[in-house]
């Protein structure tokens, strides 16, 4: 069969790998000059089933509420007039219970995991190289409250069967040196021994390449304008490079995958939440830390890719922008020596913002819909790197007509 994948992300790029596998055709196509130019471009890096918490808790009102007069926060809400971040608004409210977060957070959970095995084929099959650091990663807390807050919210992953130590700050500072300096600031914090990090993008044009070698074609530079329809299946789609057509197409366009369907099926609730990055250098003089982690209390999260060091903060609805400027990093910026003084070069940053293609759930959309050769990969929300090589195992099963090696329960437009 030959299968066009539309959109070249992680998504997308893992999509092409695990189709090509099982003997497709494969062709996929993407505006950019390069694969992971958007979203998968400097993402923290995290391969955190460890984190795989729904976004929509009984408390996340609460905190987007404060955000309208505290513009600190690392959640942002912003009024917009478009009518389908209204729309997204109401399903996420939705979504803010106890019962639901609990839901969305194992089928996350177990996305995660499933995914962070298919990683590993995929590693063993192609020699792939990312940076990849597989020493866990670290959840930490500065207060004595949020710490305990922290224990007990993990708990729901710890019954899920997901690796957990609880650490005092000396353990802490033990298993990772760079932390030493500011051991004093730290109550407590929850170590993920399975969890691990990589360069998302060094992945993803990586795994293209093997794409590539091994028969499919990668069409960069080529924008798709237009998916036509005869009303039950997808019979061909227009792009600046002409019409292309095959048997089947997987939409995984993240945040614009909305925009392609729309008026071919239902609503896709697939939103984008803008987060900020910098990229910063290590040299040998910088004490470096030896594990990804997130500052529970600040909400940022770093990671070592190699000589650089990976840092990313906030959650900001701010619609389809992703300008910014040097301005908008001097918080993290901030909050980043304050954890890491000496851990990179903080005068040379790389500037970054990406859009998360979130769903209210947290959860991504697969399957199909009306249309019955379109098949759906996108809304893998901010762990979209974390769950791709089992995301796309998933689809390349769903095209081949196998049950999936996990239930789809809550990932579907069903
Ligand atoms: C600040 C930040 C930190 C994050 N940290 C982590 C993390 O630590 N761990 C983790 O697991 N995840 C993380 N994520 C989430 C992760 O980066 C995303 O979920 C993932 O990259 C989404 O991949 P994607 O392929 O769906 O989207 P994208 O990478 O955006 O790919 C979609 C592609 O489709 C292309 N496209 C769109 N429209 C068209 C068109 N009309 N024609 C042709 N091509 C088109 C785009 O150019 C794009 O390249 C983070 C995200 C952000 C923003």
């Amino acid at each position: 069969m030959h299968v066009l994948v539309l959109g070249g992300g992680v998504i997308g790029v893992t999509t092409a790998y695990e189709l090509l596998k099982d003997g497709h055709e494969v062709t996929l196509v993407e505006r950019e000059p390069d694969v992971a130019l958007g979203t998968s471009f400097a993402n923290a890096g995290m391969v955190a089933p460890g984190h795989a918490f729904a976004w929509a808790s009984p408390r996340a009102p609460k905190v987007l509420l404060r955000s309208l007069w505290r513009n600190d926060q690392a959640l942002l809400f912003r009024f917009h007039t478009d009518p389908a971040f209204w729309r997204w608004c109401i399903r996420f409210l939705g979504e803010c219970t106890a019962e639901r977060a609990r839901i969305n957070t194992q089928r996350k959970h177990r996305l995660c995991v499933y995914s962070q095995a298919v990683l590993g084929d995929v590693v063993a099959d192609t020699g792939v190289a990312f940076d990849a650091l597989p020493s866990g990663l670290l959840y930490f807390h500065r207060t004595a409250g949020t710490f305990e807050r922290g224990v007990r919210n993990m708990k729901i992953l710890r019954d899920l069967g997901q690796a957990q130590q609880i650490l005092t700050r000396d353990e802490i500072a033990t298993l990772d040196p760079a932390l030493a300096p500011m051991k004093d600031k730290i109550a407590g914090g929850i170590y993920s021994s399975t969890d691990s990090s990589g360069d998302c993008a060094m992945f993803t044009r990586a795994l293209a390449g093997v794409v590539r070698a091994r028969g499919g074609r990668v069409l960069t530079g080529t924008t798709i304008t237009r998916l036509e329809s005869d009303g039950s299946q997808i019979t061909g789609v227009q792009t600046s490079a002409g019409r292309l057509q095959a048997d089947a197409y997987v939409l995984a366009a993240g945040i614009w995958s909305p925009k392609l369907l729309a008026g071919l099926d239902k609503w896709l609730p697939v939103y984008p939440v803008k987060g900020y990055s910098l990229t910063l250098p290590i040299g040998h003089n910088h004490l470096a830390p030896a594990i990804g982690a997130v500052d529970e209390d600040n909400l940022i999260a770093y990671a070592r890719m190699g000589d650089r060091l990976r840092v990313t903060a906030t959650a900001d609805f701010a619609g389809y922008n992703a300008s910014h400027k040097p301005s908008d990093f001097a918080v993290m910026l901030g909050k980043i020596q304050d954890v890491l003084p000496g851990g990179a070069d903080y005068t040379n940053p790389g500037y970054w913002a990406g859009l998360r293609p979130m769903t209210p759930e947290g959860t991504p959309v697969m399957g199909k819909g009306r249309q019955r050769n379109l098949y759906f990969n996108t809304g893998h929300g901010h762990v979209g790197w974390t769950m791709s090589c089992g995301a796309a195992r998933i689809t390349r099963d769903l095209i081949a007509g196998r049950t999936p090696a996990i239930p789809l329960e809550g990932m579907t437009l069903q």
